[in-house]
């Protein structure tokens, strides 16, 4: 079986059985540790990271098809899955024996903190510093929105040393404190707390991918995360299409099958062509990232895939609640369900605005053809 094949199977498994227990709270530590093992056993946790250090070493390609397969169950339930963010794959050989194998055991969760208060479409305004002291470094400043900030046992935070430097921070260090952690739309796993840094005290070694060496990585991070969110946006126009074509099959009104009225069929239709064309965008980017082209353009197409998929899947959930009428308001439906939970995939990991912008000035900066063909 392939990666893809082996997650699909997962997903059909472990999680979508767990969805709506999920949506009401009632997700047991049980279920969580058999997704985490379950996922270990079948190899499908850790994808891009390379297997000395606990990942399977797959291409892009492999990735994408195992991402679109998470993507097609609700309620981040595949957040239980083993992973660690790119970044750390960059550490040192100590820096990696102590974050990154463990993260892809599953036995910590790194977070990324980038946003602040007055710095989030543009992260060039953030105002947090690191300044040397005898020990190594203090890193004051506060950061919004930290994905896992609630469970993370190491924070990646970008701060001014004075140039945007990434540092690894572990939680609980005296300094530390949860200022604000919001409830958000969806229902999720973990939280997106705002994490006050004040004064925290950090050796020498807490440095990851050098001094100054923040923004590339950051692109990195970026180019890969995005690309993650078009896959997982697919698997989830997928799921939604799926649900909702058998539904429509087995509805009748008005004398009739719903599929076989056009308002319900032109929608389905829309929503199939906008699935197939993210697709084959998303996976091109993919395979060109395979193939190590300039990082810039990968990171060009990665926006436009983001911005294309997820504007589609938000438009697609749409339409398949519609179509369940009803049924589809309630959060024991999938439909509803995904409707929530795509809304911020036009917000993270950069807005829809924000790729626009990075999309227009590829076109300018390389070329009409290399962005588009
Ligand atoms: C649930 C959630 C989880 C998140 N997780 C993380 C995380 O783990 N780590 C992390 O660092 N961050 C995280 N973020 C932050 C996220 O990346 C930011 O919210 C996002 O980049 C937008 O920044 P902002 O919210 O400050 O909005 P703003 O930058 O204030 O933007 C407000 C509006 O203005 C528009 N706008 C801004 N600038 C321009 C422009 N130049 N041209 C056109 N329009 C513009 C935006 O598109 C948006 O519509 C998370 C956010 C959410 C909601």
């Amino acid at each position: 079986m392939t990666p893809g094949e082996r997650a699909r199977r997962f997903v059909d498994e472990l999680l979508i059985p767990r969805e709506v227990d999920a949506e009401l709270g009632r997700i047991m530590p049980e279920d969580v540790a058999l997704i985490k093992r379950e996922a270990l056993a079948r190899e499908i946790s850790g994808g891009l990271h390379a297997r000395e250090h606990g990942g399977q070493g797959w291409s892009h390609v492999e990735w994408f098809e195992v991402e679109e397969q998470f993507g097609r169950s609700t309620n981040a339930l595949s957040w239980h899955v083993p992973t660690a963010y790119n970044v750390l794959a960059h550490g040192s050989p100590a820096q990696i024996e102590r974050w990154l194998k463990p993260a892809l055991r599953g036995e910590l969760h790194d977070a990324y903190a980038v946003t602040e208060e007055h710095a989030g479409s543009d992260p060039s305004g953030i105002a947090t510093t690191a300044t040397r002291v005898d020990a190594g470094w203090r890193i004051d400043g506060e950061k919004w929105f930290v994905t896992y900030g609630d469970v993370a046992a190491v924070y990646i935070v970008m701060a001014l040393a004075p140039s945007p430097t990434l540092f690894l921070v572990e939680a609980g260090l005296p300094g530390i404190g949860v200022v604000d952690d919001p409830p958000f739309t969806h229902t999720y796993p973990h939280g997106h707390p705002a994490i006050r840094f004040d004064g925290v005290v950090v050796g020498e070694d807490a440095v990851i991918g050098g001094m100054g060496g923040g923004d590339e990585l950051q692109r990195a991070w970026f180019a890969e995360e995005r690309l993650g969110i078009a896959a997982r946006g697919c698997g989830a126009m997928l799921r939604l299409l799926e649900e909702t074509t058998a539904w429509a099959i087995s509805r009748e009104q008005g004398g009739a099958r719903i599929i076989d009225h056009q308002g319900v069929a032109f929608p389905l239709a829309d929503s199939a062509a906008d699935a197939a064309a993210g697709r084959l965008l998303g996976l091109e980017v993919a395979r060109l990232a395979d193939t190590g082209a300039d990082p810039k353009l990968i990171h060009a197409k990665a926006s436009m895939a983001k911005l294309f998929v997820s504007e589609a899947a938000n438009r697609c959930a749409d339409r398949c609640l519609q179509i369940f009428g009803g049924r589809g308001y309630t959060r024991t439906n999938v439909a509803e369900r995904f409707w929530r939970e795509l809304r911020v995939d036009r917000i993270w990991e950069g807005t829809s605005e924000i790729q626009r912008l990075i999309v227009a000035r590829a076109l300018e900066r390389r070329g009409v053809e290399r962005v588009i063909t």
